[in-house]
């Protein structure tokens, strides 16, 4: 689906679910039928709050969440409108005489935080309670336990709702709710009411595949029939209490917010933002209405015909929540805030489309039984850790690669679920975490495996078999060594690898040397097989692996560099010819224009001498940002306004500067891509790699330390 576009469902039906909260305080068909209304606004515009809350969980709660500032600014926001709608209801309090009851300090905070200071304020600390449940469950535990935690809280608030009758029928049960109803009037509240519905739309938000349309609509239609009926069975038997909590609109809410994120396309601003407007300001329209009407004497007419007293409520509400929206836009614009952008200096844009685009291309070049294992290590090979690792999660990749334990940790912190394999070494006293945050540890030797055994933790290992490259693992031909990891009881063998020292090359004596480790290593899982050992997964290739010797049996590819959609050298030439496109930018702007005249030299040393009158521009950018230094004298260079501009001078630590005479049109703040397409021309991180005698992964892997990291849109 398409990230860029807007929630057309979801802002629509805001706007259609104001209406409904109206229609739920004015009884629109009242005057006619009461059982008519009471299918119509007890039963079928209940699914108006609901949605609200599922609107919050879903651009709020997710198990990716990692730092609380989101929910803090939410907190923040929804705390600000309360307190103004407080003070704006307080001539309603007034003549209501609420300030004149008994306990007023008791009931005012339980007001407060409960029941709202008027009616419909409630949903307000309501939806901050929910959400700061939500969150931290989800945090804590995961969607799914949260959803069971959050159902129990619903269940609660169900027999003091919709099935109190039940619940007044026991005893112990009655008490029980009389002493909550000490301390609430109702049970549809933040406790109780709304978490449930924010962890649902939460699970919305991060559910990795949509299910079609059809489905939902057909499970919508369901869940609302017995919804239906259940709602007119506890009417009929005269259970409820009060008629906003059922059973069956928990599916309901979830298929019916499904089927509204199908929908997306045009954004719909004003629909948006007046819901709310209309949401708060509508008790106060139907207090002047009938204010009106006892004055005027009309009444009759427009109060006591429900159909009329709805319409004029819904029309005026309407009407003054959309001024209202148009004018407070207007001052929006005329005072903009200042948005602190992160593009001030220099900075790395990545492109989740091409990432995806990637996992797609190179999972159809892999074996149709073999996982890709996303190798992750470095920050994601300075790509932004969080952002790749969340982002592959989503779209469904379930094994993660790092190199130490903790970057391990890290990705659990993110919310990352599937394995994560540790494929360096970790120190012994480590152990514990490796336990706690269900990580995969690599055993490198049989040294190594004896103390992690000797520790007494029980944790997942994959056995790193050396089938000549000489560097970590258990040497292929000591089949003894390998085979007793098998036997040690904390150690639970789930993998065993191996890995590849030339499969970049296509010359004859690198692929005879490929096709001798592949063979060692099949040999040894042979013998293991033939000693009625149970093989665990097995791996062999990375990148390079892949793109030349695809058609190696394995369970896992670990694959770096070309998730990343670059090669590690420009010139390297690989069996399959992938469409991988690449995931980074790097960019900076200009942030001086200088003209040098013929003859002077530019930068430290004086190592370059202009050999005409020149126009250079400095860039805020160096090698402390992972641009290599010795980029200049190999002849690097920036992209401006699509054209080649050279990196004249040394490239200090901070700053460089560009050769940009002749260029049109370049001003202070114009954007310079060093890595990445501009206009119709690449510069690519695999030729800078090659100009400055190194491969790509180093490159990035020294990015990113101090550059911010910004998601293309
Ligand atoms: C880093 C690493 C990889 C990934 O290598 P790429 O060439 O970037 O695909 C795979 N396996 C091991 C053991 C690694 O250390």
């Amino acid at each position: 689906m398409d990230r860029n576009k807007s929630y057309t469902g979801i802002d629509l039906f805001r706007f259609v679910a104001s209406v409904m909260v109206i229609a739920i305080h004015t009884s629109p068909l009242l005057s006619y039928n009461t059982t008519a209304d009471f299918i119509f606004t007890k039963i079928f515009c209940r699914i108006a709050v609901p949605f609200f809350l599922m609107t919050t969980g879903y651009f709020l709660i997710s198990r990716y969440n990692y730092n609380n500032d989101k929910l803090i600014n939410f907190i923040k926001k929804t705390s600000v409108l309360y307190a103004i709608s407080i003070l704006i209801y307080i001539p309603l309090n007034i003549y209501n005489d609420y300030f004149n009851i008994e306990n007023f300090l008791p009931n005012l905070i339980k007001d407060i935080i409960f029941d709202g200071t008027v009616y419909h304020l409630w949903y307000l600390p309501a939806s901050i309670i929910g959400a700061v449940i939500a969150w931290f469950t989800v945090k804590k535990l995961e969607l799914n336990k949260s959803l069971v935690i959050t159902s129990v809280l619903y269940i609660i608030g169900l027999f003091g709702d919709s099935y109190y009758g039940v619940s007044e029928c026991i005893p112990f049960v009655k008490v029980f709710y009389n002493n909550i109803f000490d301390v609430m009037d109702y049970t549809r509240n933040g406790l109780f009411f709304t978490p449930v519905f924010i962890v649902l739309g939460g699970i919305i938000a991060d559910k990795q595949k949509h299910t079609p349309l059809k489905q939902n609509i057909l499970y919508f239609g369901i869940s609302f029939i017995l919804m239906f009926t259940e709602a007119m069975l506890l009417h009929i038997y005269d259970l409820q209490k009060h008629d906003s909590m059922y059973i069956m609109i928990v599916p309901c809410m979830y298929y019916f917010f499904s089927i509204l994120t199908h929908w997306r396309g045009k954004r719909m601003p004003l629909l948006r933002t007046s819901a709310l407007t209309i949401y708060i300001v509508h008790p106060m329209i139907i207090v002047i209405i009938r204010m009106l009407a006892k004055l005027s004497g009309t009444q009759k007419y427009l109060v006591e015909n429900s159909i009329i007293h709805f319409s004029l409520v819904c029309i005026s509400s309407i009407v003054f929540a959309f001024v209202f929206t148009i004018f407070t836009d207007k001052l929006k614009t005329k005072f903009p805030r200042k948005i602190i952008s992160k593009k001030e200096r220099a900075w790395i844009e990545i492109d989740l489309d091409n990432l995806k685009h990637n996992v797609n291309v190179l999972k159809q070049a892999m074996p149709s039984d073999c996982e890709l294992m996303a190798v992750v290590k470095d920050e994601a090979y300075g790509h932004d850790g969080y952002e790749v690792s969340t982002y592959l999660n989503k779209i469904g990749v379930k094994a993660f690669a790092v190199a130490t334990v903790d970057e391990g940790i890290k990705l659990r912190k993110y919310g990352i679920i599937g394995e994560i394999l540790i494929l360096g070494y970790t120190d012994i006293t480590r152990i514990k975490h490796i336990r706690k945050y269900n990580l995969i540890q690599t055993v490198i030797d049989y040294e190594y495996t004896e103390k992690m055994a000797e520790q007494n933790v029980k944790i997942n290992v994959h056995i790193k078999i050396d089938t000549g490259m000489h560097r970590l693992g258990f040497s292929h031909d000591d089949i003894e060594s390998i085979k007793n990891v098998f036997a040690i009881q904390n150690l639970n063998v789930c993998g065993i690898y191996t890995h590849l020292c030339v499969s970049d090359s296509l010359d004859d004596n690198d692929v005879n040397f490929t096709k001798l480790q592949v063979h060692n290593f099949y040999t040894v899982m042979k013998t293991l097989d033939d000693d009625g050992i149970r093989l665990p997964k097995f791996h062999v290739q990375s990148s390079y692996g892949l793109l030349n010797y695809p058609e190696l049996d394995c369970d896992y590819v670990r694959v770096g560099i070309a998730l990343y959609g670059v090669l590690s050298s420009a010139s390297d030439k690989t069996k399959l010819k992938l469409d991988l496109r690449p995931v980074l930018s790097l960019k900076s702007k200009i942030i001086l224009i200088r003209r040098v005249q013929n003859g002077e030299s530019v930068g430290y040393g004086r190592s370059f001498i202009t050999d005409k009158d020149s126009i250079i521009a400095i860039l805020p950018i160096g090698y402390a940002d992972g641009l290599p230094r010795n980029l200049t004298h190999y002849g690097g260079y920036a992209l401006i306004k699509g054209q080649y501009a050279k990196i004249v001078g040394r490239i200090c630590m901070d700053q460089l500067a560009v050769d940009i005479t002749g260029i049109d049109d370049v001003h202070i703040g114009t954007t310079a891509v060093l890595i990445g397409f501009d206009v119709n021309n690449e510069l690519s991180v695999s030729e800078i790699a090659e100009i400055s005698n190194t491969i790509s992964n180093e490159i990035l892997s020294r990015m990113g330390a101090r550059l911010p990291v910004i998601i293309k849109d």
